[in-house]
């Protein structure tokens, strides 16, 4: 690859940087590329995998039950629910089209990162000053937005009001990752046809808008584990609609679920710290020196 060629990646990657999840995954193909984990950022790479774990043991629950934009989100069309007493959904064909865009993003990012970028590429950018206080940016990008994050942020939120999750829907590449990771998990919401009074009720609450109602388990990457279609069902008794193992035997318990979802990024956290890859090996004078310039 061209010195421009890699030069233009770096810069289209470090325009998109102020995630760190996007960081998370630069460090991760350093550490393949190096076998060790860098110092920058290592806690992203804590949390990024632990979200992966959470994705492939427990669907896309991370997007549901963690990631705080999706709480902001639930809140946000739940509220527009009450306002209006009904969420709109785009037209099937655009809310399909609208779909793609975050499947777009995730393989800009994945083409960019792992294929485009080379390991001396990846390495130099790990180690270079801008990637060194990514944190610090992006602290300072949520308490100074510019007038045009600004706009944008108001019209998600807005938007947010009569669209169900329109961010995680539309444009999160990292739900677009957690949820193609999901379709391996061996755990999906299961409908018991025998016992299902065909209510549509299940169909009606998912936030995803999934036709639950006309499938017996729900296989779609869409599905963000949120228990709504369970907890709704209308159905006699339990077990008409669970969270079912493969097999279709176990049922899941709901308090379990939950905790192995809140359990599992926790001990992310506590491998991180155990192992020595948590706190960052920039000092506190670097930072300053970096942010100063
Ligand atoms: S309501 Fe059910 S099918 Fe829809 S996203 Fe939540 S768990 Fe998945
Ligand atoms: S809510 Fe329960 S009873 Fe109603 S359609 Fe869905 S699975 Fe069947």
């Amino acid at each position: 690859m061209s010195r421009a060629r890699v030069a233009w990646v770096l810069t289209v990657v470090s325009a998109m940087w102020r995630a760190l999840p996007i960081s998370a995954l630069v460090s991760l193909k350093d550490w393949f590329a190096s076998g060790t984990i860098n110092p920058v950022h290592p806690a992203g790479l804590a949390i990024f995998l632990a979200a992966i774990a959470v994705s492939l043991l427990l669907k896309r629950s991370f997007c549901s039950w963690v990631c705080p934009v999706g709480t902001v989100s639930e809140l946000l069309w739940k509220c527009g629910f009450s306002l209006f007493k009904r969420n709109v959904r785009p037209p099937r064909r655009m809310d399909i089209g609208l779909r793609g865009l975050k499947y777009l993003l995730l393989l800009f990012f994945l083409w960019s990162i792992l294929w485009a970028m080379p390991p001396e590429g990846v390495s130099a950018f790990v180690y270079s000053d801008y990637n060194k206080i990514a944190d610090v940016r992006l602290l300072d990008f949520f308490l100074h937005p510019s007038g045009l994050a600004l706009a944008v942020i108001a019209v998600l939120l807005v938007l947010a009001l009569p669209v169900r999750n329109p961010f995680c829907r539309f444009l999160c590449p990292y739900g677009a990752l957690v949820g193609l990771i999901s379709v391996l998990s061996p755990v999906k919401v299961t409908r018991e046809k025998k016992t299902c009074v065909s209510c549509g009720v299940c169909t009606q609450v998912c936030p995803s808008y999934i036709p639950v109602m006309r499938q017996e388990r729900v296989m779609s990457e869409e599905c963000i584990g949120c228990w709504r279609c369970i907890s709704h069902c209308r159905a006699e008794g339990e077990g008409t609609l669970a969270m079912k193992l493969t097999g279709r035997r176990v049922a899941v318990n709901g308090l379990l679920f939950a905790l192995l979802v809140v359990g599992i990024f926790w001990a992310g956290s506590v491998l991180g710290k155990a192992t020595g890859h948590w706190h960052t090996a920039i000092s506190l004078g670097e930072y300053i020196r970096l942010i100063g310039r």
